[in-house]
């Protein structure tokens, strides 16, 4: 467990949010393991009546991997609670926010917001072409652009197009959240900003931010936000936090993510780490094996920079693949990042056994990334005839 909260408080806690859409209090319950599971439903039903009341913006997560979840997120978005902690502009400072705007994903407004409460200055890009950043990166310069906020593979991809081109805009700040950082696009940004800080946020649409990532931090490592806590569990951990402010309350809401406890540099507390989704594991002909296991095993390969997975769904099993192939940037051969898997990962080396023609790897100019988000990510599936996400 990490963050700790009251157990009265808790318990009151948990009998008024279901008094307001979540689950029942069992009678007799004590501690937080008496309390029930929440899950989207929930959040949906809470932040609904409380949007009826003092408005929201409504926000929906899914959508390329499932049906989507709506959260009605209120208008305050949480910052009086993270700005204490967590404050990355000041007074002068120039955003371009290059999270894309609509599509009900909700880290364009994010920006937007911080921007209002800390005074400084924002532009509403959303993302650009390399062509297009190619032509307007005097006029950013010319402005004053001092901070940028996106996923770490558009910043990536910002730092490439100022590197080519040698126009580089006052860029001290980077607000990152929505993915995690590879080694090679943090070089790349630190390549183009040398003394560049990192801000990053940890959340979901339907929880808002949960944890902070500031400089002095290790830069995989995050620190949960105060009045919360996180109940580390294989099957995604759970999220608890009382006290007022939040986007929702919630008891016991299951996340995604696996993640575990971790120490971090700058000595804060409650600090963790993100381990990858809890559902990330499937059947390779038999083999169960996890995606991110495989990903990071294909970026420790020598001359890889950057690799993700593409499955071709196996239509008799659910979670079931008939077949994989790494795609990968850098300069490996592919016979080389295909051995350094099978010979280093023991159920692929099973795989590559018994079915050899199972297993490929496809070195591409540039990996393949979700329209909404401009996320990489780690897996694409694919029907085994024409392509799907
Ligand atoms: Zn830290």
């Amino acid at each position: 467990m990490i963050g700790s909260i009251d157990p009265e408080t808790l318990l009151a806690h948990a009998r008024t949010i279901a008094a307001s859409g979540g689950k029942p209090v069992p009678d007799g319950a004590k501690v937080l393991s008496d309390l029930e599971i929440c899950g989207p439903a929930e959040i949906t039903a809470i932040t609904r009546a409380a949007a009826e009341r003092d408005g929201s913006v409504l926000v929906s997560s899914g959508g390329t991997t499932g049906t989507p979840k709506l959260t009605y997120l209120p208008h305050h978005m949480a910052f009086d609670r993270l700005l204490s902690v967590w404050r990355p502009l000041g007074v002068g400072d120039v955003v371009l926010n290059l999270y894309d705007a609509g599509r009900m994903w909700g880290t364009h407004y994010f920006v937007q917001k911080i921007a209002e409460c800390t005074e400084s200055t924002v532009i509403p890009s959303g993302p650009m072409t390399t062509e297009e950043l190619e032509l307007r990166l005097p006029m950013l310069r010319e402005v004053g652009v001092s901070a940028l906020a996106s996923v770490p593979s558009v910043l990536a991809d910002f730092a490439e197009t100022v590197l080519k081109t040698g126009v580089k805009p006052p860029v001290k700040t980077i607000i990152w959240m929505g993915e995690a950082w590879t080694d090679a696009k943090r070089e790349l940004v630190r390549q183009a900003f040398p003394n560049v800080q990192l801000w990053g946020i940890y959340g979901s649409v339907e929880t808002w931010a949960m944890g902070s990532n500031r400089p002095g931090c290790d830069e995989s490592t995050l620190h949960l936000l105060e009045d919360q806590i996180f109940e580390l569990e294989d099957a995604g951990a759970l999220l608890t936090r009382a006290g007022d402010g939040w986007t929702v309350p919630v008891v016991r809401y299951r996340l995604g993510d696996r993640i575990e406890a971790a120490e971090c540099r700058c000595g804060r507390g409650d600090a963790f780490r993100v381990l990858g989704r809890a559902d990330d594991g499937f059947g390779l002909l038999g083999n169960f094996v996890n995606i991110a296991d495989i990903v990071d095993r294909a970026r420790q390969c020598p001359d890889v920079v950057d690799a993700q997975i593409v499955l071709v769904r196996d239509t008799d099993l659910a979670d079931s693949a008939r077949s994989m192939t790494v795609e990968y940037t850098g300069t490996a051969a592919p016979e080389t990042v295909r051995n350094w898997l099978t010979s280093g990962h023991v159920r692929l080396g099973t795989v590559d056994g018994q079915h050899p023609e199972a297993i490929s790897a496809c070195r591409v100019e540039r990996l393949r990334r979700i329209t909404r988000t401009n996320k990489t990510p780690a897996a694409v599936w694919q029907d085994a005839l024409g392509s799907g996400a």
